[in-house]
């Protein structure tokens, strides 16, 4: 059987990570196509279509289609909105516009859809049926798989996991809300939590020095992290408690920590969930690191092109 190739584009706000994928998931050839000079929609829509010839050329003719995970609200290969680090991108048929000008077939969903399903065709979650996928950095994303189908509820516009409240008229939340999971349990409140605590302004945070200090036992990191850790499994207790996947899957820098980090947080979901939800849900890092949404966009591809 001749060879196929889905081609990738993982868009973020500063670069669009591209590749070139195979059906068992190997990346033939990856690059970074750096935005800085994209400012206009019309600009990072060309950086889009330029990367996708780049990426066939190399592929060599059998591509199957492109798949393309954008950050904000998808709906039927629509960009709808809410893409806050990129300009324009209202109501605009991404996949359209680029189908007509490559030629290809052109599947375009959510970034954080887009992860959970590479983590599902290709990483940790493999062969589920029924998976809750979280990537946990300056926000929190997710991605529902349910009966074996991505679900994203009615017209693409939920599983917006992150935005599950927790505290009822608590701190403010980028979305608008109050109280959100992402408010409590990111990279970024974990972040906030420790310089409160630390009560000393440190030059330069991230979740790695957090995480460091907390292997070091030092005090404050150790009183930070066993909060990221509880609010952590209070967001994912409730997921199981209504879905009951079979595996939690946790994505972001944070969830390489070391085996230590998924441990805390499982244990501390067992005592909160409901026991009978619980009962066959694991716990789980994602495999695939940065490359998950770039593998998705290929997943993506061969679920939906003959
Ligand atoms: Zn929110």
């Amino acid at each position: 059987m001749k060879e196929k190739f889905a081609i990738g584009i993982d868009v973020g706000g500063t670069s669009l990570k591209c590749g070139v994928v195979n059906t068992d998931g190997t990346i033939e050839y990856t690059f970074l196509h750096p935005l800085n000079d994209a400012t206009t929609e019309k600009a990072i829509i060309e950086a889009i279509i330029a990367s996708i010839k780049q990426c066939a050329d190399k592929a060599g003719g059998a591509v199957s289609g492109v798949g393309i995970g954008f950050p904000g609200i998808v709906e039927e290969n629509i960009v709808i909105g809410g893409a806050d680090n990129l300009p324009g991108f209202e109501n605009l048929p991404l996949g359209a516009i680029v189908q007509q000008q490559t030629g290809y077939p052109v599947l375009v969903d959510n970034d954080a859809n887009m992860m959970g399903v590479g983590e599902w065709a290709y990483g940790a979650a493999r062969g589920c049926t029924d998976i809750v996928f979280l990537t946990v950095g300056t926000g929190i994303g997710g991605a529902l798989v349910l009966r074996n189908e991505l679900y994203g509820g009615y017209k693409n516009r939920g599983t917006e996991l992150g935005h599950i409240v927790l505290q009822q008229d608590g701190i403010p939340c980028c979305c608008g809300g109050r109280g959100c999971f992402e408010a409590y349990a990111s990279v970024t409140a974990l972040i906030s939590n420790y310089r409160a605590l630390k009560k000393e302004p440190d030059t330069v945070i991230d979740g790695k020095k957090i995480v460091e200090a907390y292997l070091q036992k030092d005090p404050a990191a150790l009183t930070a992290m066993n909060r990221h850790f509880e609010y952590m499994a209070t967001g994912i207790a409730g997921f199981i408690n209504v879905f009951s996947p079979q595996k939690v899957i946790i994505g972001g820098g944070i969830s390489e920590a070391g085996a230590f980090y998924i441990n805390e947080i499982a244990t501390r979901v067992k005592q909160i969930a409901m026991p009978a939800a619980a009962e066959y849900t694991i716990l789980a890092a994602a495999a695939l690191g940065n490359k998950a949404g770039l593998l998705g966009c290929a997943a993506t591809v061969f679920r939906h092109t003959a």
